[in-house]
């Protein structure tokens, strides 16, 4: 069932929640692939029901990002979401969701934004105001599917954490689920961004997970000098990569890590034409 509107996602949730259903949502901005399906697998598995939202939402891009070009896939998104026995996708449009102008207008003003130290690091800092946009966006879809679980991908490990926090912080009765990231078999993270790479930048893009793997191998040889472990990212890196990160940091709460430990996660963020690719790694995960 493909729902267009605030009002009929309530009216659904009502008569579950009546019933004594548990309700688990997936968050996406559509593109689906098989990233996304283990999010939904694992979401039809432990509810009663599950809700996928497609929703490009306009507050996280900024304004020289690929807002306009990100793929949609509506049709191809519902039929994956019915073959895995999703029952509402919600689908609203920006109006829908932000009203006439959608941003700066007095349709919407109240934005939810994380903590400074969450997003002046990795993503946030080049991204500007990107995580005010998530969190606004996942808090409006948690007040309009009132679901018991959300599950998020750990591809956007950034984002999971900061999520983690808002909830926290702001005593909002769900709780997060958080799911592994898939990978093709070359270890490319799947990622709907990996449609803008032709095969060249494909190849190269296998860059971005050598780089976290051979860190891991080091690692686990026993390596723990951060800037050592560093170091070991040249050999994968060429003239066709510009690196925009690769940092050591709390899994927990995202602090500098000089001395890497089990629950390290490793960063990393590389652009490659003008395709921004992301990936991590716990350096504790087996
Ligand atoms: P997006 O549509 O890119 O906003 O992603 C929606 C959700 O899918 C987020 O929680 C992502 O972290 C998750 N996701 C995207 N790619 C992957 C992947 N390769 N593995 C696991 N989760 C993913």
């Amino acid at each position: 069932m493909i729902l267009h509107t605030i009002a009929e996602v309530r009216e659904q949730i009502k008569e579950w929640k009546k019933q004594g259903l548990s309700v688990g949502l997936v968050p996406t901005m559509g593109a689906l692939h098989a990233g996304h399906k283990s999010l939904i697998d694992k979401s039809v598995e432990k509810c009663d029901r599950t809700v996928v939202s497609v929703f490009v939402n306009p507050i996280q891009f900024g304004p020289s990002e690929d807002l306009d070009k990100y793929p949609r896939t509506l049709d191809a998104d519902a039929e994956m979401c019915k073959n895995a026995g999703v029952d509402i996708v919600f689908a609203p449009s920006p109006k829908e969701m932000y009203g006439e102008g959608h941003i700066m207008s007095n349709d919407f003003l109240t934005y939810v934004i994380p903590p400074y130290f969450y997003v002046d690091k990795l993503c946030g800092k080049s991204r500007i105001g990107h995580f005010d946009g998530v969190c606004t966006v996942v808090n409006k879809l948690f007040n309009i599917v009132q679901p018991d679980f959300a599950f998020f991908g750990q591809k956007d490990a950034q984002q999971l954490i900061i999520i983690r926090k808002m909830v926290n912080d702001l005593n909002i009765p769900v709780e997060i689920i958080s799911c592994p990231i898939v990978r093709e078999e070359s270890g490319l993270a799947l990622s709907s961004r990996n449609k803008y790479l032709n095969p060249q930048e494909k190849e190269q893009a296998l860059a971005l997970s050598k780089i976290l793997y051979n860190i891991k191998v080091c690692y686990d040889k026993g390596v723990t000098d951060t800037r050592a472990l560093f170091e070991t990212a040249y050999g994968f890196l060429t003239p066709a990569h510009s690196l925009e990160y690769l940092d050591f940091r709390d899994e927990n709460d995202l602090e500098e890590k000089t001395v890497a430990d089990d629950n390290t996660r490793v960063f990393i963020a590389v652009k490659i034409g003008n395709v921004r690719l992301i990936d991590n790694i716990l350096l504790g995960e087996n």
